[in-house]
C-alpha cells in the first residue's frame, strides 16, 4: 500500500476546476478566447490579449516543445526528498502557451532546450491528474 501523497496540491476553484478535470479526463484542455481566439495560460478570469471574459476549454494537441529546462538536486520540500535529480521544464505547446511541468521517463539531465514532447497524464492521488512529458522519441 502506498504513502498518503504529501506534496503541495493545488487548491481547485470554479476558475481552474475545469484544467483539472481535463487532466483526469486525459485531456490538456486550455482556456480558448470566445472573442479573440487566444489560447491562454495560466489560467485567468481574462483574455490578456482583448480582455473578454468570454472562454471555451479546448482541448490542446499534448505536444510541445522544451523552452527551458533544469534538474533539481535540491529538496526545497520534505516530500521531494526521494525525487532528486528531477527534471523541472518550461515546455511550450503547438498552440502557444508555456506550462511548467517535469519531463519524465529519462535521466533528467538527458533533456534539452528544444526537445519534441508530449503530455502524459499522471494520477497521483483519486483527485488530482498531474500533466507532465515525455520525448516525442521515448514511445
Ligand atoms: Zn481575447
Amino acid at each position: 500500500m502506498s504513502e498518503p501523497y504529501a506534496k503541495p496540491v493545488p487548491s481547485l476553484d470554479d476558475l481552474n476546476r475545469p484544467f483539472w478535470q481535463g487532466c483526469r479526463a486525459g485531456e490538456l484542455r486550455l482556456q480558448k478566447c470566445s472573442s479573440c481566439g487566444h489560447i491562454r495560460y495560466p489560467i485567468a478570469a481574462y483574455c490578456p490579449q482583448c480582455l473578454s471574459e468570454e472562454a471555451e476549454w479546448t482541448k490542446m494537441s499534448g505536444r510541445g516543445t522544451v523552452f527551458s529546462t533544469i534538474v533539481f538536486h535540491q529538496v526545497y520540500h520534505p516530500a521531494f526528498k526521494n525525487d532528486v535529480p528531477y527534471n523541472v521544464s518550461l515546455v511550450q505547446l503547438d498552440e502557444g502557451p508555456r506550462l511548467f511541468s517535469n519531463v519524465v521517463g529519462v535521466p533528467p539531465d538527458s533533456v534539452k532546450v528544444n526537445d519534441r514532447v508530449e503530455v502524459l497524464f499522471d494520477a497521483v492521488t483519486d483527485e488530482l491528474t498531474i500533466p507532465r512529458f515525455r520525448p516525442v522519441a521515448a514511445r
